[in-house]
């Protein structure tokens, strides 16, 4: 995949910017976030230009994805963290702000200010039945 020239990841990825740097291999390099929302918060991002995993060709996203784990081990052995998050955002709806795909690794400590404002709610009935119903056919079972 070609860089894409208004991209900011792509920059990075070229070196053309700069970044710290945590790793690098064929598919993907891991950075420090330039805002961390803990400490240790860093992404994870593609080589090439995809604005989201949806854009990744088939069969390429485990070639990308292939330090992730070790990665991660990295950040919480250095942050002496015992947990993590992995947020990854597509689209601007979704909070998206750079469309270049990216993984956000997030050290986590118990009792960090970090919550996340999930609203739980639940399904009328039937409606978890036809949802279920609607995906497998549009997975194509
Ligand atoms: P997202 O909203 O998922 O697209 O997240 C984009 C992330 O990129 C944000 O957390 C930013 O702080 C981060 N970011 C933007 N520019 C840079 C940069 N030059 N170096 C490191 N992180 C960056
Ligand atoms: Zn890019």
């Amino acid at each position: 995949m070609l860089p894409n020239s208004d991209c900011i990841f792509c920059k990075i990825v070229e070196g053309a910017i700069p970044s710290t740097k945590l790793f690098e291999d064929d598919s993907a390099i891991a950075i420090l976030d330039i805002n961390p929302i803990t400490f240790g918060h860093s992404l994870y991002i593609s080589k090439g230009h995809y604005a989201t995993l949806l854009d990744v060709p088939e069969g390429k996203l485990g070639g990308i994805v292939k330090n992730l784990q070790k990665v991660v081990s990295a950040l919480l052995k250095a942050t002496g963290c015992e947990g993590f998050n992995i947020i990854q955002n597509n689209q601007r709806c979704a909070g998206q702000l750079v469309p270049h795909l990216h993984f956000h690794l997030v050290p986590r400590k118990p009792n960090d200010p970090i919550r996340f404002n999930w609203q739980i709610g639940t399904y009328q009935k039937d409606q978890s039945q036809k949802l279920a119903a609607d995906i497998k056919k549009a997975l194509g079972k």
